[in-house]
């Protein structure tokens, strides 16, 4: 069984595969089908633009596809830039001018009103079934200067909440364990494992076991 990660973003992409290696099921990113336009993300809410990545996938390969999509809500701005995050400093912008628009905009704003949080869909698309989605969030904190560069996007400048480090100064599998799209894969996993067929079952079969020449080939 395969699954599609309808995503090209490679951070994005290597974050999901991470937290879904260990089950039985062949992971592609959108880059395997470069035949497939890029989904033009002009949903309302993240929960629109992650099922309307997940569907576009899955129609266009005829696999299962996850999405994800995420956005940073900023209290002082009510919200903002939420839905908009890709796009916070205009169209075809960098993560550093994001960044740098979001600094500005707080500019002068003091570190207990630098409230944000990361809320992040996923949205499971399976051929013949209907979609299902999954939701993270993590709270935390915008601070006033860049710090860290591992990950991606606005990862230097939030402090998750009971943590000394920005995502960006954490390893990949400490931000995975705290972050808003741990939280929401990990709550899509219950609905992978539901969904699809796995190539193993989890917890194998309580049976004497098979004559060898009779065992089933599981990819089968
Ligand atoms: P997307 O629409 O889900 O790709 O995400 C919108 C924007 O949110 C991206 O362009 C990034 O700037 C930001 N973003 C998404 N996920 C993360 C994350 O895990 N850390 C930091 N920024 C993120």
């Amino acid at each position: 069984m395969k699954l599609v990660l309808a995503t090209r973003n490679p951070h994005k992409a290597a974050e999901l595969s991470r937290m879904l290696a260990d089950l039985e099921i062949e992971l592609v990113s959108a880059c395997d089908f470069p035949d497939v336009p890029e989904v033009v993300e002009d949903g309302a809410t993240l929960e629109a633009n992650a099922i309307l990545k997940a569907v576009a996938l899955s129609e266009a390969t005829g696999l299962p596809a996850l999405a994800d999509d995420t956005g940073l809500e900023v209290e002082a701005l009510g919200g903002a830039p939420g839905v908009l995050s890709a796009r916070f400093a205009g169209p075809d912008v960098t993560y550093e001018d994001n960044n740098r628009k979001l600094l500005d905009e707080l500019r002068g704003i003091p570190r207990p009103a630098r409230r944000a949080a990361f809320r992040c869909v996923v949205a499971l698309a399976v051929p013949g079934t209907e979609v299902v989605t999954a939701e993270g969030r993590t709270e935390g904190t915008i601070l006033e200067e860049p710090r860290g560069c591992q990950g991606f996007g606005y990862d230097p400048l939030f402090l998750p909440d009971g943590h000394g480090r920005t995502y960006a100064e954490m390893a990949q599998d400490e931000k995975n364990a705290v972050s808003h799209r741990g939280k929401a894969v990990r709550a899509a996993r219950e609905l992978v494992l539901r969904l699809l067929p796995q190539e193993q079952a989890v917890d194998p079969p309580r049976q004497a076991p098979n004559p060898p020449d009779e065992i089933p080939d599981p990819r089968r």
